[in-house]
């Protein structure tokens, strides 16, 4: 499975190559996922981020990983003009696909719009498989 470290590179490199400023705030090496966690986590940031490219027209895009033993975190937020409610659960799509995988290893997603604007996606998965 993919690992999550190795796809922040990679969308650090889609991002910055459309221009948009990429930070990162906490550890990205995953010490408590199991691989199937590990693997949706990273298969969920490559669509938020490719969203991010292909929709939002933000300047800056911000990933946030955090984990404890009992669960994984990942936040990517962006700067850009939202993202309209109707379409945050749109049939067919990245987003519906994303919140099917993570249904599978009973993680959950959601879509907010920040008080400041952009587009907000927290995603969090235990770290044990039921
Ligand atoms: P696909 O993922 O199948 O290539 P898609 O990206 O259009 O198609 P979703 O990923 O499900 O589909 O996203 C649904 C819609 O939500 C998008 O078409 C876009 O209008 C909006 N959207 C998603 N992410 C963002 C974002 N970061 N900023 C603004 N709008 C967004
Ligand atoms: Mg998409």
């Amino acid at each position: 499975g993919a690992k999550l470290e190795e796809e922040i590179i990679r969308v650090q490199q889609l991002l910055e190559a459309a221009q948009i400023e990429f930070q990162l705030e906490g550890d990205t090496h995953l010490k408590h996922a199991p691989p199937l966690v590990e693997n949706v986590m990273s298969m969920s940031l490559k669509e938020a981020c490719t969203n991010v490219v292909k929709h939002s027209q933000a300047t800056v895009c911000r990933i946030h990983v955090q984990q404890s033993k009992e669960k994984t975190m990942v936040a990517v937020e962006d700067n850009g003009t939202g993202i309209a409610k109707e379409k945050a659960g749109t049939h067919g799509h990245g987003l519906q696909g994303m919140r099917e995988r993570l249904e599978f290893v009973n993680g959950i997603l959601e879509v907010s719009s920040p008080a400041g604007g952009g587009t907000r996606l927290y995603i969090e998965v235990p770290n044990i498989i039921q």
